[in-house]
């Protein structure tokens, strides 16, 4: 890269949202674009997470794009190899590949305001860009907690997303921390080669069976040579989440039905009553993410596997203590427990009009327009951005239409001209936030009973959307230019003190 090059748009991240974000400019007509990978592959939490057992626990058929339709799923919920090759063959399809910057890390970017542009230092250099899309998801940088002691552990330590397979786990004691979505899965496929497993769970997970099976030869045949039959599912599969809405987001005693139906789960293969009652949850399904394993309980009912009801509290050498003071000895610890979600590190790297980072700008709760652009942050915008996740259903569909929204919002720029910004409105930032947490009241997330990853640090859920996929796709079908500000500048003014000055705000 060579110094202060400029592209139209820097697309940050390679996961579904950058490559999407990828496809969808290049079928807007923008082709002046980079997309800025940190890593040396595409593919997001897909290339991260490769722990043994890493699947989507979304039917493939909808996690998935749908003007990139995969005829070839191999299984009801694919692993994580495949999606992964998917993603490679997206990037690939639409010839993404002399767009994508490998191994360059977005290490600080900032708005010039002179120039109406972000400057943007990578590891490999610097470059500027009109727009910045931020994609680097909610689910790519690993929490593990402070733990006294963890430090001087003498045995492996390492996190679900950064599995080390240079390591036998054969004959090893570990201890598992935590029981969200990557634990889960990661327990049953490592139990029958551990010596012994200690889950350490803190609170115990709701876990639905998962009807996971192999996609048959004729019925990829048929996918293939009638495309609209894989359309087809795909609606169905859509359709019977979209239906489900309302029970999260209304109506969680109607959840209640479903609580029975992961008892079942549970008791079919949990005989022993005190492992039965450690691992039933006191708070309404839903709260936390329902989870999908049929493999789980009967791991947890093998000899090999203790379960700790209580959090890592502290290690003492090889000695790792729960918080209820129980000790077990370990040869490794893995951390299966999550990510910084709503403290992404990245927003401390985006420097915006007013010289304070998104961090900052965020201190007191995540908030932007749409889950797209925030105030103060002019010509900035992310994907999956706050409330746009999803309790029950595929975030490609959101994603999809995030990208509607960038599409709109470049054809809003092109119109405006080329020394032209869009900065939105605080007051449309804040009448959004307004309506989303209002709704927020009744969903299940906020009244379960449960506290999750979907909640900051006040207790206010910045991550989920409380809505259908269709009211999302609705809300970001254009770029409504009143909920912004057009920041311009004076055509021929050069880069200077004086340029800042006269750049002028049309309202
Ligand atoms: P997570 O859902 O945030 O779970 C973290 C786990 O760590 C929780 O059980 C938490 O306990 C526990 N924990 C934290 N500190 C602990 C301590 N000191 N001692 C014991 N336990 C501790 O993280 P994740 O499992 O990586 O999943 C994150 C998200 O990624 C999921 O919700 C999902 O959206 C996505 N994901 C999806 C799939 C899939 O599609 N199948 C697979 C993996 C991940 P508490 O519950 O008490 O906080």
């Amino acid at each position: 890269m060579s110094q202060h090059e400029h592209v139209r748009v820097a697309v940050i991240g390679s996961g579904f949202g950058g490559l999407g974000a990828a496809v969808r400019l290049r079928r807007e007509g923008v082709t002046d674009f980079v997309v800025l990978e940190r890593a040396d592959s595409v593919g997001g939490t897909w290339r991260d997470n490769s722990y043994p057992g890493c699947a989507c626990d979304v039917p493939s058929h909808l996690y998935s794009f749908s003007f990139a339709p995969n005829p070839d799923w191999p299984r009801t919920f694919s692993g994580q190899q495949h999606i992964r090759a998917y993603l490679e063959h997206v990037a690939d399809t639409f010839r993404l590949r002399s767009h994508i910057r490998l191994n360059h890390e977005v290490l600080m970017m900032r708005w010039d305001r002179d120039e109406l542009r972000w400057e943007i230092e990578t590891s490999r250099g610097t470059l500027t860009a009109d727009v910045v899309v931020s994609a680097t998801g909610p689910l790519s940088d690993p929490k593990i907690p402070e733990i006294p002691g963890l430090a001087d552990f003498p045995g492996k330590v390492f996190h679900s997303a950064r599995w080390d397979h240079d390591y036998d786990l054969r004959g090893k004691r570990v201890a598992m921390i935590g029981t969200g979505a990557s634990a889960i899965q990661i327990v049953p496929a490592i139990q029958p080669e551990a010596a012994h497993v200690t889950l350490f769970q803190r609170t115990p997970p709701w876990v639905l069976p998962r009807m996971d099976r192999a996609i048959s030869g004729p019925e990829r045949w048929l996918h293939r040579q009638l495309p609209f039959t894989g359309a087809a599912r795909r609606g169905l599969l859509w359709g019977i989440r979209e239906l489900q809405v309302s029970a999260f987001t209304k109506r969680p005693n109607e959840l209640g039905l479903i609580e029975s139906i992961a008892k079942r789960n549970m008791s079919r293969s949990i005989k022993d009553p005190a492992l039965r009652a450690k691992l039933t949850p006191s708070y309404r399904i839903g709260c936390k993410r329902i989870l999908l394993s049929s493999e789980y309980y009967p791991a947890l009912a093998r000899p090999n596997v203790d379960v700790v009801a209580s959090g890592l509290a502290e290690v003492r050498g090889s000695t790792v203590v729960a918080a209820d003071g129980t000790e077990t000895e370990a040869d490794a610890i893995i951390f299966g427990t999550g990510f910084h979600v709503t403290d992404l590190p990245i927003a401390e790297r985006v420097v915006g009009a007013d010289g304070i980072t998104l961090a900052e700008a965020w201190k007191d709760g995540m908030e932007s327009l749409r889950g797209a652009t925030a105030a103060g942050f002019p010509n900035w915008m992310t994907i999956i951005g706050p409330n746009t996740g999803l309790g029950n259903s595929s975030m490609i569909l959101m994603i999809e239409s995030q990208l509607n929204y960038l599409a709109g919002y470049m054809r809003q720029l092109n119109v405006l001209g080329e020394r032209a910004a869009l900065a939105v409105r605080p007051s449309a930032v804040g009448a959004w936030n307004r309506r989303v947490q209002e709704r927020m009241e009744r969903t299940v997330w906020k009244s379960g009973g449960c506290n999750s990853w979907y909640l900051d640090a006040n207790g206010r859920n910045t991550t989920l959307w409380p809505g259908t996929t269709g009211e999302f796709r609705k809300a970001t079908r254009e770029v409504d230019l009143a909920e912004y500000e057009v920041v311009r500048m004076p055509v021929g003014t050069a880069k200077s003190a004086e340029a800042a000055e006269t750049a002028e705000v049309v309202r």
